[in-house]
């Protein structure tokens, strides 16, 4: 079996998660809606899993809804905000979210939205100061700031309660994607100011196809939802909520929040074995992101001078990871990310991103580290 170590593209459900979905595709089944006994435990079961959700990041039960992952999730706040209203609307985002909250930008824009990208530094970080200087105190809009908690590329952690800090007098609506983070860093949306958060359920353990959104009660009354229909979820995302899928994301909720300490020194001491690894074998490379505020277990390495889609073909039945390219209309373009950073496009194309998981192990990691090196030497020859 290759290795597995692309834990930041998705992580397969625990375990534990997957036997307390069976149930609810079994037996349990029922619509949670259903005003009778199985359908009332159902029920049960997904204001379990909400508590456990909002648990994981300090929120109150009900002012969490279960939507198919953080792309909705991104959605319902940055449309629901912004696509109704009268008065100038703006949206502020960093240069390195995620494309389900650029393209979101991108349409917004067309309908009148103000659109502007904040930028970042040669690390991906984002300054607290900067964000409350671009937006400045313009009264009478709608102004949301979206600034993603950590890169899924690079791994840097943005400094979100600063970022909120500097954001309290100027009315703005601060969302922070938290697809990356939740479950493995500590995350309070009260101490940390954030109005409102995106989770996603595969990055964190639980089945895909489901995540959830924090929304403070002070954004939910000007929220108008996506979706209209049978009123589930007080309307805020209507339609049955998947049970099993619900609660295997309240498992693997309760299970982050039990182990987020033990899982994140884990992943860091695999993390600092393969850098290690890589010094030792005197490969060239330079390591992407801030090293001092990045997600446990995330490596992005540049290897100067070696093509990293080559790397990952040559490995192809040792290692799955990933790099920064992606084929767009056809065309190989290096990931926005890369280039807001302000490497080349050449440059953006030699990065290998790794992603250590919480069953991964110090051994795949100095594994990973000697197949990275065979391959740059093959490829430099
Ligand atoms: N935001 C970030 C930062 C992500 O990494 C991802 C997944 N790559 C998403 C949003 C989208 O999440 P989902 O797959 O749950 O829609």
């Amino acid at each position: 079996m290759p290795l597995y170590l692309d834990h930041n593209a998705t992580t397969r459900p625990d375990p534990q998660v997957l036997e307390s979905m069976l149930a609810w595709l079994g037996d349990k089944h029922a619509n949670p809606h259903a005003d009778h006994v199985a359908g009332r435990m159902a029920a049960d079961a997904v204001e379990r899993a909400r508590g456990a959700v909002s648990e994981l990041i300090g929120a109150d039960a009900e002012d969490i809804f279960f939507t198919s992952g953080a792309t909705e999730s991104n959605n319902l706040i940055l449309q629901g905000l912004l696509n109704h209203g009268t008065g100038s609307r703006r949206l502020f985002m960093s240069a390195i979210e995620h494309k389900s909250i650029l393209a979101i930008g991108g349409g917004l824009a067309e309908t009148g939205v103000s659109v502007k990208l904040l930028h970042v530094d040669s690390d991906g970080r984002i300054s607290a100061r900067y964000v409350a200087e671009s937006i400045g105190t313009e009264v009478g809009t709608t102004t949301v700031v979206a600034v993603m908690h950590a890169s899924n590329e690079i791994g840097t952690i943005q400094p979100v309660a600063e970022i909120a800090k500097a954001l309290e007098d100027s009315g703005a609506i601060f969302h922070v994607d938290a697809a990356q983070t939740c479950g493995k860093v500590p995350i309070d949306v009260h101490t940390q100011g954030i109005d409102c958060l995106s989770i996603s359920s595969h990055k964190l353990y639980g089945p895909a196809g489901v995540g959830a959104v924090y929304i403070s009660p002070r954004v939910r009354r000007r929220l108008r939802p996506l979706m209209f229909g049978g009123g589930q979820q007080d309307s805020v995302r209507p339609g049955t909520v998947p049970v099993f899928l619900v609660v295997g994301l309240g498992v693997a909720s309760e299970l982050a929040s039990r182990q987020l300490t033990q899982d994140a020194t884990h992943l860091a001491a695999c993390a600092t074995a393969f850098i290690a690894r890589l010094t030792e074998l005197s490969v060239n490379y330079r390591l992407l992101g801030d090293s001092n505020n990045r997600l446990p277990g995330l490596v992005s390495v540049r290897l100067p001078g070696v093509d990293a889609d080559s790397v990952l073909h040559l490995l192809g039945r040792d290692l799955y990871a990933s790099t920064g390219s992606a084929c767009t209309s056809g065309e190989i373009r290096v990931s926005h990310v890369y280039r807001a950073i302000g490497l080349t496009e050449e440059e953006g194309s030699e990065v290998v991103r790794l992603g250590f998981g919480r069953h991964s192990t110090v051994d795949d990691a100095v594994h990973a580290a000697e197949l990275l090196s065979y391959a740059t030497r093959k490829l430099r020859e």
